[in-house]
């Protein structure tokens, strides 16, 4: 029997960090469900769509296919078209088309029921928004990931830092802050906390540190 984890919560919270070891530790198969969102915003950018114009980004909903795949060493890629275009999409400008796109209807069901097919017979740890709530809602074990909003800021800073993006802790919170709005306030499976997930601070936690804390707890 194949189990199921659903991973939420807000950006740079450490959900992905998390949902990547955790499958890593269990032999799970890990599904970011933000990359697809990514994948269509990249789309959206390349190709001058206006992503405040829910019309013009519906109507090109067909030429976009979007799919995850694996390499050997378990590592994830997501492809566009056909290319990979993994490392294209961490910008903070692709993250906020996303965020944007994110709210149409046509372009969640597009990608739900791709999140749904991929989850189907296998183990899972899939993050993103919308899991606990929509995607998996008869997952085994539902987790909202947290953190303070100057953590988040800053650990999002210092990955930008590292990227060499000139940018400020103030801005990167602005940031932040708009865009989970928008995530927690839109009309489509918003992000919440659902009644049976179990909260997780990782405010001062490392990454393995939180590893660690669910594996003792759950498994
Ligand atoms: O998690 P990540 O920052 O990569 O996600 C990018 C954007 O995609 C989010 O800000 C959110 O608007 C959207 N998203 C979503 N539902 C998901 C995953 C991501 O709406 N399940």
């Amino acid at each position: 029997m194949s189990y199921k984890i659903a991973i939420d919560g807000p950006s740079s919270s450490g959900k992905s960090t998390l949902a990547k070891l955790l499958a890593k530790e269990l032999g799970y198969v890990y599904i970011d469900t933000g990359a697809m969102y990514r994948a269509i915003g990249l789309y959206l950018l390349e190709n001058g769509i206006n992503t405040n114009d829910e019309m013009q980004v519906v109507s090109v909903l067909d030429k976009i296919d979007v799919t995850l795949d694996y390499d050997k060493e378990n590592n994830l890629h997501v492809y566009l078209n056909g290319k990979d275009i993994s490392n294209k999409i961490r910008t903070q400008e692709v993250g906020e088309a996303a965020s944007v796109c994110s709210q149409y209807l046509k372009v969640r069901e597009k990608l739900v029921s791709l999140q749904r097919k991929l989850a189907e017979e296998k183990s899972c740890c899939m993050d993103g928004r919308d899991i606990a709530s929509n995607v998996l809602p008869n997952a085994n074990l539902k987790l909202y990931i947290t953190a303070s909003d100057e953590c988040r800021a800053k650990r999002r800073f210092l990955e930008e830092k590292e990227k060499g993006i000139d940018t400020t802790i103030e801005k990167v919170l602005e940031e932040l802050k708009a865009r989970d709005y928008r995530d927690m306030h839109r009309a489509h499976n918003p992000l919440i906390k659902v009644r049976d997930a179990v909260e997780i601070d990782t405010t001062d936690k490392s990454p393995d540190e939180v590893v660690d804390l669910v594996l003792e707890r759950f498994f």
